[in-house]
């Protein structure tokens, strides 16, 4: 068993449902699974409201999306834990032996929510195993020379988690700056895993946005999609 996991680029199209579809754009979903040589009744999607709830999943959920959830775990081969996102973090986990896996939409309502340590906790159980043993990885995302916040997002930080505010920059006479991806990281080191377990986000989703899409560069409707799943043999 193995654990396979990646994102879309652009060109591939847009994961994101549409008024006329309750599901993830049908096209998308042949091509995608193709690729993975794998029939689209396998994936599994979520609703993605910015909360904090994490659903161990299997076998039956596979062709669904799960509703107002965030974050989805499970230990059934070839189930694929998608998620949608231009600009939010896709957080994608696995532990070493390959046993369970998990797919993680966050934003910063989503960090503060604590998101994160519950994921860990949560495919921890499912892997039986204890968080030095996971694996993160953290997918294109905004990164923070584009990503402007208001005060209130860094007081929303300061009043749960005082370092957590470390992660927010302002250079004088410029807008308040935060780096997500960089909070995420801290939250995982948190909840256990190692910092040589975490795979930092590489690409910015506004700086690359013909590359990904990107909802503050460009006001992208689309999404691209993460995904994370166990391969048999
Ligand atoms: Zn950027």
């Amino acid at each position: 068993m193995g654990v396979h996991f990646g994102w879309t680029e652009k060109p591939f199209g847009s994961a994101e449902r549409t008024a006329a579809e309750a599901r993830p754009r049908a096209a998308f979903m042949r091509c995608l699974a193709e690729r993975m040589g794998l029939p689209p009744g396998r994936f599994v999607w979520m609703d993605q409201v910015h909360g904090d709830r994490v659903r161990r999943v299997g076998g039956g959920s596979a062709g669904g999306i799960l509703a107002a959830t965030d974050g989805c775990v499970t230990t059934q081969p070839e189930l694929v834990l998608c998620i949608r996102t231009a600009d939010c973090l896709p957080i994608l986990l696995f532990d070493a032996r390959g046993r369970a896996v998990a797919a993680v939409h966050a934003g910063w309502r989503g960090l503060l929510a604590g998101i994160l340590g519950k994921a860990v906790t949560s495919i921890c159980r499912a892997a039986r195993c204890g968080p030095k043993h996971i694996r993160a990885v953290i997918g294109p995302c905004i990164h923070v020379s584009c990503y402007e916040v208001g005060e209130e997002v860094r007081r929303s930080f300061a009043a749960r988690h005082g370092s957590w505010t470390r992660r927010f920059f302002r250079k004088s006479g410029t807008r308040l700056k935060a780096s997500l991806p960089g909070i995420a990281g801290a939250q995982l080191k948190t909840a256990g895993i190692p910092a040589t377990h975490i795979r930092p986000s590489r690409h910015c989703t506004a700086c690359d946005s013909s590359r990904y899409f990107s909802f503050r560069a460009r006001s992208d409707r689309g999404r691209f999609a993460s995904f994370i799943f166990i391969s048999t043999p």
